[in-house]
């Protein structure tokens, strides 16, 4: 690797395109700049906020809470942290990152909130898959684990007293949303895909990106540089089984070749969402549970229905 274009000193990271190479130390502060100023231009956080980071106990999470507790040392804003992690109830896999969660949570000295997807549905994520393939369900397992883990997400932190609540994603995961949503014509969703999103039903929780413009790969080595990233590597069973991973293989693949398509995507996608208010996004109530909702039954009771794990009438 190259010397870092700033002091000389010897590089971990070169910014494509354009070809800055930077040392460790400038590494992460041109990583800081970044997020600081997603968070500043987007108004992400306010004074006294109580922010709920949703942590999977994945790299990027764990950078995310990382990152937000010594923000927070530092802008002294009176900010409480708290960090929340879903358990979907997939053997073999979460309960190694929960265990990755709590040792981090311990030695920053912030409070976590454990929630699962037993305790509030009743059943696993791997029980779910199960009930599902048997009736024959079209529905993938991170269908049901992500609608069900963002209605979680919302009502735990509402519950504990959130004020907002800040989740992980990266560039690279919004531009494999944004694509997904245009490959289903989704427009609903591609415009919620916005470093802030805020709805008009009281019960919902603001919901915010601050890693929005930063790339994986970025997240990644502020992970390693920080002796975050995982020593053992796990990953989810079901992923291979996504869309998701497809799209993110050929996007990886595409970058490779062409340098800077990442960005030129997310630019296309903001775009998008600037033509658009999205502030009703998830207006209604669902008439099942009482949760917000952009139909009059949510997607979370939808599903449940159709497994046979919940009645809905009419
Ligand atoms: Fe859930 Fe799919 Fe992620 Fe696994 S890969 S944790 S099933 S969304």
């Amino acid at each position: 690797m190259a010397n870092c274009s700033i002091c000389g000193k010897q590089a971990v990271y070169i910014v494509k395109p354009g070809g800055l190479a930077l040392c460790k130390k400038h590494f992460l502060e041109y990583f800081d700049r970044k997020v600081r100023r997603t968070i500043r231009k987007n108004k992400l956080f306010n004074k006294n906020d109580h922010i709920v980071i949703a942590v999977s106990g994945g790299k990027d999470s764990l950078s995310l809470l990382h990152y937000v507790v010594n923000l927070s040392r530092r802008a002294k804003m009176g900010w409480r942290i708290t960090a929340l992690t879903i358990d979907e109830g997939i053997s073999g896999y979460r309960d190694y990152t929960i265990k990755r969660v709590k040792e981090l949570s311990s030695t920053l000295g912030v409070e976590l909130k454990i929630a699962s997807f037993k305790e509030y549905f009743s059943y696993t994520l791997d029980e779910v898959v199960k009930i599902s393939r048997e009736k024959g369900l079209p529905y993938l397992p991170c269908t049901y684990c992500g609608v069900f883990r963002r209605y979680l997400l919302n009502k735990v932190s509402r519950e504990i007293g959130g004020t907002v609540l800040a989740t992980a994603h990266h560039l690279d995961d919004v531009v494999q949303t944004y694509l997904i949503n245009i490959f289903s014509n989704n427009w609903s969703n591609i415009y919620k895909l916005t470093p802030s999103l805020t709805s008009i039903h009281k019960l919902f929780v603001r919901r915010v990106k601050p890693f929005y413009e930063v790339l994986e790969k970025e997240t990644t080595l502020y992970a390693i540089l920080n002796g975050l990233y995982p020593s053992e590597r796990a990953e989810c069973p079901y992923a291979p089984l996504s869309f998701r991973w497809q799209v993110r293989k050929v996007l990886n693949y595409l970058e490779e070749s062409r340098p800077g398509l990442k960005y030129s995507t997310m630019r296309s996608l903001m775009e998008a969402t600037s033509l658009k208010n999205v502030a009703s996004s998830e207006a209604m109530t669902c008439r099942v549970c009482g949760e917000p909702s952009s139909h009059e039954v949510c997607k979370a009771c939808q599903l449940r229905a159709e497994l046979g794990l919940l009645e809905v009438r009419g």
